[in-house]
């Protein structure tokens, strides 16, 4: 699948140190060092219906930080992320609205591309669609099947969780919310003939009048988490560590079952865990609920962009948060962010500007912590501060470069 444009990094600062990037393992609660010098990324995408509103944005921003750090650091980085361009909503929405199914994902991906690039976020250097990888993900899921840990109810394929060991051991709640959770989120606990209600389906028969791909397994399509799974192990595995990839990420409501099963899943063909640390951006709320289609409570970055913010506005306004937790949204932060970017643009076009190392080595140390974003912006807040009282020694330039590298902000 075309990307989209490639995002410039200026080159660190000489002299600042970096840390290795630790990041707080979403279901283990430890701090989690990547001292690798090769770290993969695995980033759950989009399914293309309702692109992109600021939830979207909110998650993809928080990877773009991690990213920015990480090459930022001298570390090589390898990322994916997929687009799930046929799934169960997509085929509920394009019926609903009378459209074919792959254009309605054609057009949210292009529009997806759009707001990526005027966010400035970096691309992944695979960014890959379901439908386009059809051939790799059903090698995966025969794979998976011949280990005998799947099973057959009426065409369609499960892998039994209970004959894979500890996978029932490590979930991230109680079985009653797993349970309430799965069935929430796409699972189907209480279909007859399941060995065990969290099993997940790797494999969908055909269904007539849906899309359907040959297979080993018959004319069907893929489960959602196997999709995931073959695409990171296709893509990024390799790598010398013990695990098949560095990092998975996505947002908080892809905790579980999403990122747990597709845990559970590759380990099952692998033999080994699937990443070295998980992580989860909290969810965008606004007017009290979480940002989400269901409720009808959208603001897309597309709109915003119409109505005269600015890219680095949004992103600026998404990103001055703690990314693990939920995040009340107010239009208010827009303004807040026009007027935010306006001092520091003042600071930067001073001539004589506050010396500029120190800062740049708090927001770095802040970024490291487990992208402690928010002392990051103190920090330029302080440089501003210091510059406005008339300090000098410093280079504006290197402060420009320094939030474009760390931070993706241009002025
Ligand atoms: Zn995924």
């Amino acid at each position: 699948m075309k990307s989209w444009s490639a995002v410039y990094l200026p080159p660190a600062l000489p002299g600042i140190i970096h840390k290795p990037l630790t990041l707080k393992d979403s279901y283990t609660g430890k701090m989690v060092p990547l001292e690798q010098n090769s770290i993969t990324s695995y980033i759950c995408g989009i399914t293309p219906y309702d692109a992109t509103h600021l939830g979207h944005a909110a998650t993809y921003l928080t990877f773009d930080l991690i990213h920015r750090y990480i090459k930022a650091s001298g570390k090589s980085l390898q990322f994916t992320e997929n687009i799930t361009d046929i799934d169960d909503p997509l085929l509920e929405r394009a019926k609903r609205d009378n459209q074919d199914w792959k254009d309605l994902a054609t057009y949210q991906i292009s529009l997806f591309r759009d707001d990526m690039t005027a966010l400035r976020v970096i691309p992944p250097n695979s960014y890959l669609g379901v439908v386009e990888s059809m051939e790799l993900i059903t090698k995966k899921i025969f794979e998976l099947v011949e280990t005998g840990l799947c099973y057959e109810i009426e065409g369609d394929y499960y892998l039994s969780i209970s004959k894979l060991e500890g996978a029932l051991e490590n979930l991230p709640c109680s079985l009653d919310q797993a349970l309430s959770i799965f069935s929430e989120r796409g699972g189907d606990p209480d279909l007859i003939g399941k060995e065990h209600p969290l099993d997940t389906l790797i494999w969908l028969k055909a269904r007539p009048g849906e899309p359907a791909w040959p297979s080993p397994l018959g004319s069907g399509r893929p489960g959602w988490h196997i999709e995931c799974v073959a695409l990171a192990l296709e893509t990024l595995s390799g790598a010398v560590e013990p695990t098949s990839i560095t990092l998975q990420g996505g947002g908080s409501d892809l905790r579980f079952p999403h990122h747990y099963m597709t845990g559970v899943q590759a380990r099952a063909i692998t033999n080994k865990p699937f990443a070295s640390v998980y992580s989860h951006a909290g969810m965008i709320e606004w007017q009290g609920e979480k940002m989400s289609k269901s409720k009808g409570n959208l603001v897309f970055v597309s709109k915003l962009l119409e109505a005269g913010w600015r890219g680095e506005e949004i992103r600026f306004a998404l990103i001055n948060r703690n990314y693990t937790e939920d995040f009340q949204w107010k239009e208010s932060f827009l303004q807040k962010a026009r007027t935010d970017l306006a001092r520091i643009a003042a600071a930067l076009a001073r001539e004589e500007v506050a010396q500029t190392a120190s800062y740049v080595q708090q927001m770095v140390d802040a970024i490291a912590n487990n992208l402690e974003i928010t002392k990051a912006f103190a920090a330029i807040d302080n440089w501003c501060e210091a510059t406005e009282k008339g300090e000098i020694g410093g280079n504006s330039g290197e402060m420009a470069r320094a939030l474009d590298l760390y931070l993706g902000i241009t002025l």
